[in-house]
């Protein structure tokens, strides 16, 4: 028995049933792991992840098997809002840099830009169609106190970025084709792109596949064990002895696989809503033409974009239980959300909802780095919602920690992650957070 922070319905295959991505394409067979066998190093997750420490760790000739729970993109990777964007942190900028210093705060802004870089550079190398669209990503400010910051730092934001930002001023947003109600302006900074999410996580399996990576799905490891020259994994039909480890399980980890993880990482629900295809004259009519990948400034955000067959996905974060009920009033307000923000599409249906799992950490920042003080084991996980393109880089940066290679991660992402308060009930802590969210998000 697994110790999951949540209930168990959100482990279970049919968590992902609802999700839009699954009609768009398959993901390639991943058949059990059956009896016992060998590997170079085993990967646990595969998800952005698991998938591109592979690709990265079979392309330099090691023997990788990956194992998961149900399979290829079954996780938060193929069922999430296809934002490949920066973010993969909470801490804000002057936090980074009181905690970190100036420094750290420039190479995590070079890890921000190499994970988009990176997620570009695998559709291109594994030939992947993913539906990429939307030049950079708009905030839209929910107040005029979130305009008045936007004004402020939009030089600053663009140049430690390197790139350009456009301040979207309250008039500029309808002319742009970005009219949400409620919105007083925005920033358009130009980095990043939106995806089809499952094209792509089933893109890198085929690629791992391709590259000589064993995949087996219906597979969960249900315990590791040392022994004398690497590890031992345990699924319900086989066992893997591996000299390495890689535990990608991100916000579907257990607080028991291994005991190391208990309380370290915190998963959170994000849910996402689809729409049937919007005609040109209902876009029109809302004054919502643009192809731009979109979030409001909210602390509770709201993230959306029209999406290249024309259908419109609403995404939200929040939610400290998983059952049938909490989900069925999490689609409710996330509708009336929906309506409230986009008033001309009342009538448009919006058949497709699901939530999955993110992940955060005790210090608001990713973790790449070992398992305790096992050799040859490390975990990358707890990218604050922000993992498409976070989770690609950091399962690149992890293969190479795994081979001894130069790698980028900054310090503090490798410093070993501290532990949430209140244990196994400490999902419990984000009541308050929400709350406390909620009302600064009417200011
Ligand atoms: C609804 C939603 C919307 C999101 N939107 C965005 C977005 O727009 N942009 C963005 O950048 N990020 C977004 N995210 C976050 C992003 O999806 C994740 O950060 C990223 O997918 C994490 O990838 P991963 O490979 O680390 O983990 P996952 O994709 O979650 O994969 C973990 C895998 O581990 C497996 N596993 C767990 N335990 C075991 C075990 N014991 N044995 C075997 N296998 C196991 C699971 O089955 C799972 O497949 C969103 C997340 C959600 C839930």
């Amino acid at each position: 028995m697994s110790r999951h922070p949540y209930e168990s319905e959100a482990y279970e295959a049919g968590s992902i049933d609802g999700c839009y991505w699954a009609t768009t394409c398959d993901t390639p067979p991943a058949p059990p792991l059956e009896g016992e066998l060998r590997a170079g190093v085993a990967v646990i997750g595969a998800g952005f992840t698991g998938l591109s420490a592979a690709l990265h760790l079979a392309r330099t000739g090691a023997d990788v098997a990956v194992l998961d729970r149900h399979g290829p993109g079954w996780g938060a990777s193929g069922r999430n809002g296809g934002f490949a964007c920066i973010g993969g942190s909470k801490l804000d900028r002057g936090a980074m840099n009181a905690r970190h210093g100036t420094a750290a705060r420039v190479e995590w802004v070079r890890a921000e830009r190499a994970a988009i870089d990176l997620v570009a550079q695998l559709a291109g190398e594994l030939d992947l169609e993913i539906d990429r669209h939307s030049d950079g990503e708009a905030m839209l400010a929910h107040s005029q106190r979130e305009m008045a910051a936007i004004r402020a730092s939009a030089a600053g934001t663009a140049a430690e970025y390197g790139t350009t930002a456009a301040v979207l001023e309250p008039g500029d947003l309808a002319a742009r084709g970005l009219a949400a109600e409620g919105m007083h302006g925005g920033l358009h900074l130009r980095l990043g792109f939106g995806i089809n999410p499952r094209k792509y996580v089933a893109g890198l399996a085929r690629g791992a596949l391709a590259a000589g990576v064993r995949i087996h799905g219906g597979s969960p490891v249900s315990r590791i064990r040392r022994e004398a020259g690497g590890y031992l994994l345990e699924t319900p039909s086989g066992r893997l002895r591996a000299e390495k480890i890689l535990l990608a399980t991100n916000g579907y980890a257990s607080d028991d696989l291994p005991d190391w993880m208990r309380a370290r990482f915190l998963p959170v629900q994000s849910s996402v809503l689809v729409s049937r295809v919007i005609t040109p004259e209902e876009r029109a009519a809302q004054g919502w033409t643009s192809d731009l990948m979109a979030y409001d400034s909210r602390h509770l955000l709201h993230y959306f974009r029209m999406l290249p067959e024309g259908r419109f996905l609403f995404g939200m974060r929040g939610g400290i239980r998983w059952t049938p009920a909490t989900h069925a009033a999490i689609r409710r307000q996330m509708r009336a959300d929906f309506d409230a923000m986009f008033p001309a599409w009342t009538g448009v249906e919006t058949p497709y909802f699901w939530s999955g799992l993110a992940n955060l950490t005790r210090r608001l920042t990713p973790y790449v780095g070992q398992i305790g003080g096992w050799p040859g084991a490390v975990a990358a996980f707890g990218y604050h919602g922000n993992g498409v393109a976070m989770a690609s880089w950091s399962g690149l940066q992890a293969a190479k920690l795994l081979l001894g290679e130069a790698h980028e991660l900054p310090g503090f992402v490798m410093a070993e992650p501290r532990r949430f308060e209140l244990g196994r009930a400490r999902r419990l802590a984000l009541a308050g957070a929400y709350l406390w969210y909620g009302l600064l998000d009417r200011r």
